[in-house]
């Protein structure tokens, strides 16, 4: 049985870890990946400051080892290959794409100078190559950043980390000399909504209090100020989260140079331009929360407007999964229409055989990488359900599709070529003692990998 993987972040590789674990079936994987590089967002989304959590990689790096695997790194799906050839070459589909775009707040002057998605924010520090040539500008002193997940606190810890405390880690390095010369002194997080209905993880939020140069803010009013759910509603994440805001609401004034302020129960409704163009202000709605009768919480704007001065606002309000030609979207969900991670007809809800997808091309972005091991595992079950559909199909040569690539002059990037670049970009590193220096970009990729 043959399966292609497209994707090569968690969820992609818990799916070829769980089809490859399977002693009843022989299963030959290829996966691919529009970066050289493997691994995803454990790459390019999660922090360098948490280099233990891309210690996951190694589990990777196994399943990449077994025999009846390969990687196809530097093929994009809807470019390089599509999915009519897919289906030629393979038995079933792996969709695992992730949701690499971003959602707008939709007010005016979003998208002038220095309001950047915090996906491209985060995709610069992170040395993305798409993202190499961002303009951050961080000659102001006082930045926005909008939303409520972890996503916002990761982008408002790397603008307030000291120079000291990141280069020891894998940012990207055009990214940290840009961070030496940063005059920010003040990062706003703001949430539509109250402290309770925040998705921050506890362990990041706590992680605030603990910055070299910068302490969290967080007014005795902003945690009074809104409508507490009934204490059977609060799960263990919201009531550690109150704890932790709780405290530092009671902290003295401190004296670390750089400041957090934690704001709830306020929208953006427009950002403002200097003479320049340039982001000057943010105006703010003053919301009030509305228990809903199912028991939600919504906000609700009161009328009230104020403006925040700030040089720089970072929208970091969620992900969307951009269109793949060929592959069945969901325009309302904006992610792979499917059913329990079998690919569907977006309209008529027909199951589209021996197509599947998971991780957050699935789900939308929602859950920690730990949390798609046991999702991928599951559409894997399907998969292995759904077999008798495909045990019968003859399929060409597994080296058909090598030569179809190579037949459109791409440079196909295997683990092993990834495994050449890891070790160049570790000896980088080890110059400013650092895990890896990365490369980023991806003609400099190619270009060593032609070299050796
Ligand atoms: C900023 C940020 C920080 C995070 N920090 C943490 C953290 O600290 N801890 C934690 O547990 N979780 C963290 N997460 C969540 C975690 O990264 C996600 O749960 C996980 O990466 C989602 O996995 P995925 O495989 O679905 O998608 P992704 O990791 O996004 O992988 C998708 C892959 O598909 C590839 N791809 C996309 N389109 C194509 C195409 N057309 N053709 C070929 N390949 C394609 C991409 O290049 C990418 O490699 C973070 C997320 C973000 C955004």
């Amino acid at each position: 049985m043959r399966v292609a993987i497209v994707g090569s972040g968690p969820a992609g590789f818990y799916a070829a870890e769980a089809l490859l674990k399977r002693t009843d079936e022989l299963i030959h994987v290829d996966m691919f990946d529009r970066l050289p590089t493997p691994y995803g967002l454990v790459r390019g989304g999660v922090a360098p400051d948490h280099q233990n959590i891309k210690a996951v990689t190694r589990v990777y790096e196994k399943t990449a080892a077994r025999p009846t695997f390969r990687f196809f790194g530097n093929v994009r799906l809807g470019q390089d290959i599509t999915v009519e050839e897919l289906r030629r070459h393979y038995h079933q589909i792996v969709y695992a794409v992730g949701n690499e775009a971003d959602r707008r707040i939709g007010i005016p002057g979003e998208g002038i100078p220095r309001c950047t998605p915090a996906t491209v924010f985060i995709g610069w520090y992170n040395g993305h190559p798409d993202y190499r040539h961002a303009k951050i500008d961080l000659s102001v002193s006082r930045v926005a950043v909008v939303g409520n997940g972890n996503v916002a606190i990761d982008a408002a810890r790397i603008l307030l980390r000291t120079p000291a405390e990141l280069e020891k880690t894998d940012i990207a390095a055009h990214a940290l000399e840009v961070l030496r010369n940063s005059q920010v002194r003040e990062v706003f997080i703001l949430g539509r909504r109250g402290p309770e209905q925040a998705s921050f993880t506890s362990a990041e939020l706590k992680e605030l209090g603990e910055m070299e140069d910068a302490e969290p803010v967080v007014a005795a009013s902003e945690l009074a100020g809104c409508v507490a759910s009934p204490e059977s509603a609060l799960n263990s994440q919201q009531e550690k989260n109150l704890k932790i805001l709780q405290s530092f609401a009671e902290r003295p004034p401190g004296t670390k140079p750089k400041k957090l302020h934690l704001r709830f129960l306020v929208s953006p409704t427009e950002v403002i331009a200097d003479a320049a163009g340039n982001v000057c202000g943010l105006k703010l709605e003053k919301n009030r929360l509305e228990l809903q009768p199912d028991g939600t919480t919504a906000a609700r704007g009161t009328g009230e407007i104020e403006t925040l001065e700030v040089g720089m606002v970072l929208p970091a309000i969620g992900f969307s999964l951009e269109r793949i030609a060929g592959v069945p979207y969901d325009e309302k969900a904006r992610i792979i229409a499917n059913e329990d991670g079998r690919v569907v007809d977006p309209v008529s809800r027909s199951v589209i055989a021996n197509e599947y997808v998971v991780g957050w091309a699935r789900t939308g972005a929602q859950g920690l990488i730990g949390s798609h091991k046991a999702a991928s595992a599951h559409v894997v079950a399907h998969m292995m359900a759904d077999g008798a559909t495909f045990a019968a199909r003859e399929l060409p040569d597994r080296e058909a599709i090598v030569s179809l690539l190579r037949g459109r002059g791409l440079q196909i990037v295997s683990f092993s070529d990834w495994k050449q670049l890891d070790d160049v970009e570790v000896a980088r590193g080890e110059r400013r003692d650092a895990p890896r220096d990365k490369i980023v970009d991806v003609a400099g990729m190619l270009a060593i990998l032609a070299q050796h």
